[in-house]
């Protein structure tokens, strides 16, 4: 699954209009029946271009037909949701122009974007659902039997869950990245100048850090929560420089020093630490630190622990305040949290299992060919592809559409 941005230029209010018709259809259709997207479509003020603005669409791949329906209709695809996620940041001038990729996660696609004054950001796009699979067969087979909608459910979900606990932890004053937007299945947040600890081969002082990064799941716990995948992608490593000045045989004399302050990002997987698989996975967060400071840097610590029965007698101490509960009070349900661990675990299931084929599209083999494009289309489309060579960053245009929310 790749973000082409290309289409968005082209759009009319109309087709946001009719594409946001899908998206409200999609709530309650797994395929929406035409007329009901003609009436949704209608309702908001347009009147003609509905099949016009369907048909610019379909062939963008942003809404897909499905083969072998009972009746006629549509269904949004990610493109579609992604198109829709934009144009929010884009309206509430958080986005302005989508970069390169920088990440492609087992769940997520890693963008680089900016806004108007050029300040750069991160939009993660939540993917839950995304894995195929080798066969297009099979591929077929796992479209036919997913439930409607569920990968839009559940990558929604997500990404809720991932914005709701990154603000709670950057109110207490957590090294995350700061959450600026959400909507749908994406959140942009602040870019972090940094590497992630995979890609460090080398630190001064392996102990003070892996100290540090022990902290921090200890901090976390003390608030209720265990990461569930604090392993080395999931650690920024940045260098944060400062200059002392001192006088050494009356002159003055310059000496930097560089400090690696380390950045937690990826949230949807957070639980509390009151799972009932609570000492797991607080275990495996701390085994996975122990293990790749011992192959990485050859360190190893002369303690053992912490311990998960430990760290359990400090939560909420001190006047902690408890986040899985405060995430839990701005609108998580307990069967939200329930609905998107399973999804988590059958995708890890799926990738363990070597059955999962990243970059493979989903979306592109199951909708039929809409006949109405025409050979200069096709040319427009050679020229954009390129641009998208030419230039790494593409333009949304302010004035594309209209403003959705
Ligand atoms: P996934 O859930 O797919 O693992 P992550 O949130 O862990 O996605 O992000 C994947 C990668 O993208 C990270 O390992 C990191 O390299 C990069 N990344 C993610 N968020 C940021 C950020 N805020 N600043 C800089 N790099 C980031
Ligand atoms: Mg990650």
């Amino acid at each position: 699954m790749f973000l082409d941005t290309r289409v968005l230029r082209y759009l009319t209010a109309e087709d946001w209009r009719v594409l946001t018709a899908v998206e409200t259809g999609s709530k309650n259709h797994e395929l929406v029946p035409t007329p009901l997207i003609e009436r949704i479509a209608r309702l908001k003020g347009g009147a003609s271009g509905v099949h016009k603005s369907i048909a610019t669409l379909a062939k963008s791949g942003l809404i897909g037909r499905m083969k072998e329906a009972k009746y006629d209709g549509y269904r949004l695809t990610y493109g579609g949701l992604d198109y829709l996620a934009l144009h929010t940041h884009s309206s509430k001038d958080v986005v302005y122009s989508v970069g390169s990729r920088v990440g492609v996660g087992k769940e997520s696609d890693i963008m680089i974007v900016a806004d108007k004054t050029g300040k750069q950001k991160i939009l993660k796009i939540h993917r839950l659902g995304r894995i195929s699979f080798r066969t297009v067969k099979s591929n077929r087979d796992y479209l036919r039997n997913r439930q409607g909608g569920s990968w839009m459910y559940l990558s929604r979900l997500a990404a809720m869950k991932e914005y709701a606990f990154m603000q709670a932890l950057q109110e207490e004053g957590f090294p995350v990245p700061e959450p600026i937007s959400q909507s749908r299945h994406t959140i942009v947040m602040s870019l972090v100048q940094s590497l992630p600890l995979r890609q460090v081969s080398s630190v001064p002082d392996p102990a003070s850090l892996y100290a540090e990064l022990i902290d921090l799941i200890l901090r976390l716990a003390k608030h209720g929560l265990i990461h569930g995948d604090f392993n080395e992608f999931n650690i920024l490593i940045k260098e944060e420089r400062t200059n002392k000045y001192t006088i050494e045989d009356g002159e003055e004399k310059e000496t930097e020093t560089v400090t690696l302050v380390p950045v937690i990002i990826d949230f949807p997987q957070m639980v509390s630490m009151d799972h009932v698989n609570a000492e797991m996975y607080f275990d495996r967060d701390v085994e996975c630190i122990k293990r790749f400071f011992k192959k990485r840097f050859h360190f190893v610590p002369t303690q053992l622990g912490p311990f998960f029965k430990d760290a359990k007698k400090t939560v909420g101490k001190d006047g902690a305040k408890r986040l899985d509960a405060t995430v839990e009070a701005s609108g998580f349900t307990k069967k939200m949290l329930k609905e998107l661990e399973k999804a988590i675990q059958e995708q890890q299931a799926k990738i363990d299992a070597g059955e999962a084929v990243e970059e493979e599209e989903l979306d592109e083999d199951e909708d039929e060919e809409d006949d109405s494009g025409s050979d200069s289309d096709d040319e427009e489309d050679e020229e954009d592809q390129q641009e998208e060579e030419d230039h790494a960053v593409f333009e949304i245009p302010a004035n594309v559409g209209r403003p959705l929310s």
